[in-house]
This record gives C-alpha cells, structure tokens and sequence, in this order.
C-alpha cells in the first residue's frame, strides 16, 4: 500500500509541476501571439535569470519576437511570389 501511495503522491507532484510549466500558464507567455511556436523558452533559462521555473526566459523571448516577424514576413513574400509565378 505504502509504494503504492508513495507513487500517487509523486506523480501528483509531477503533474502539477508539468502543468505550471505549460506555455498557456506562464503568466508572461498565456497571451502572446508566439506562444505555440516559442513554447514559452527554456525553464532552466528562467530559472536562472528569474529565479522562477515558471519566470519568462529573456533571451529566448527577445530572439523569437525580433527574428519571428521577420521570419513569417520573408516566408509570407515568397508563398506569394510563387503564387505570381503560376
Ligand atoms: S515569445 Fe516570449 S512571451 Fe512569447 S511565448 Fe516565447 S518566451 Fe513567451
């Protein structure tokens, strides 16, 4: 019995410290419009600048919404040049 609930109480642990690590509870992450491509960055990056496992990954943050944009815009130009082309 003891293993048993020993087990229960850690997968417990587990997925509650799973779920607090999901880009939609992130509270710097749940709104943004990047949240599904980035994922919310590295936890162990959060941890170590914030202090937070669920804290917001800086460096990662900052590279996805300046390189991202630029990324979709130059895919988004050539979809629709091949588009012309036909
Ligand atoms: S771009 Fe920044 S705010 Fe958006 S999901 Fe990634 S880390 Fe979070």
């Amino acid at each position: 019995m003891a293993p048993y609930f020993i087990f229960i109480l850690y997968s417990y642990k587990a997925t509650k410290f799973i779920n607090k690590t999901k880009v939609e509870y992130l509270p710097h992450c749940s709104s943004c419009v990047f949240r599904y491509i980035c994922g919310g960055g590295c936890r162990a990056n959060a941890f170590a600048t914030c202090g937070r496992i669920d804290g917001m990954d800086i460096y990662n943050c900052e590279i996805v919404k300046l390189t991202f944009p630029a990324f979709i815009f130059s895919r988004n130009l050539e979809l629709t040049s091949t588009l012309w082309e036909k």
